[in-house]
């Protein structure tokens, strides 16, 4: 089928012209405006790859990448893809780093992609940045990012803290699964991981482990930061000041929900 097929298949299955076209955009090796240039050029395996898409498979596992925080990030189904609300933890992230002197210590708890970690690597080359997941497959895809990004970051193979014993970090961040277990969500999101999603139950129950647990990794004045749902800020605020942080925060997405909450710990 030519482009201009496409692009009318596309239509036709209620597929976003700005998806479809990244799709082509995959299929050729071309940009977009070859695209708009050449209406009458072959594209092999759109037919297919379009119904995948209307059927609800991500564009980023049809095409392996996702952008993010500026990176293109390649994602497999071993993770999570990464979203643009996450950046507002990495900037949250960042504007804690950039008064710091020497060399801070960041770890990122869940990295999958890699995402979070690379990005604050990327725009904090003089930070320690030290990424943890339990997927041994999730790690692989993440060194991969790392590898072919340039990025170093420290990659650990294990569960939350558990690789980390005896080190102590300024900045603390994660992006846990948070969705709860019967989150009528949850069917639409059957392409990635479960385990990256959701821990079952209210959601909460890994937010709590890491609040538990981070003090016991935070050098004093430093922040532990967690992605959450949007509304899951006062139950996260109020297991932080039970557990002894100042200062607990939150922070909204571009979308204005609640998105990521924090707190320091005073040491
Ligand atoms: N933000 C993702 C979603 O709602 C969930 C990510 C997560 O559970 N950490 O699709």
């Amino acid at each position: 089928m030519t482009v201009e097929e496409a692009l009318a298949l596309a239509r036709a299955l209620g597929v976003e012209r700005g998806d479809a076209q990244t799709l082509l955009g995959h299929l050729t090796g071309q940009n977009r405006a070859w695209l708009v240039t050449h209406g009458d050029a072959r594209v092999p395996g759109a037919d297919a790859a379009l119904r995948r898409l209307a059927a609800g498979e991500p564009l980023a596992h049809l095409t392996g990448w996702q952008p993010f925080h500026g990176l293109l990030l390649q994602v497999t189904p071993a993770t999570l893809i990464p979203r643009p609300d996450t950046e507002t933890l990495v900037d949250w992230a960042l504007a804690l780093l950039a008064p710091l002197a020497g060399r801070p210590r960041v770890v990122d708890l869940g990295t999958g992609s890699g995402a979070i970690a690379l990005a604050i690597k990327a725009a904090c080359p003089h930070a320690d940045v030290v990424a943890v997941d339990f997927s041994a497959d999730a790690l692989a895809v993440a060194r991969a990012n790392g590898a072919r990004l340039g990025l170093g970051v420290d990659w650990r193979h294990g569960s939350w803290f558990d690789p980390l014993a005896g080190e102590r970090f300024n900045l603390v961040v994660s992006n846990p699964p948070y969705i709860a277990g019967d989150d009528p969500h949850l069917p639409a999101l059957r392409h990635e991981p479960l385990t990256a999603l959701t821990p079952g139950g209210d959601g909460l129950a890994d937010l709590r482990t890491l609040i538990d647990a981070a003090p016991q990794h935070l050098r004093p004045g430093g922040w532990l930061l967690m992605e959450h749902g949007w509304d899951q800020a006062l139950p996260v605020a109020q297991a932080l000041t039970a557990r002894g942080f100042a200062d607990a925060s939150l922070r909204r997405d571009i979308a204005g929900r609640a998105r990521a909450s924090g707190g320091r710990w005073p040491g």
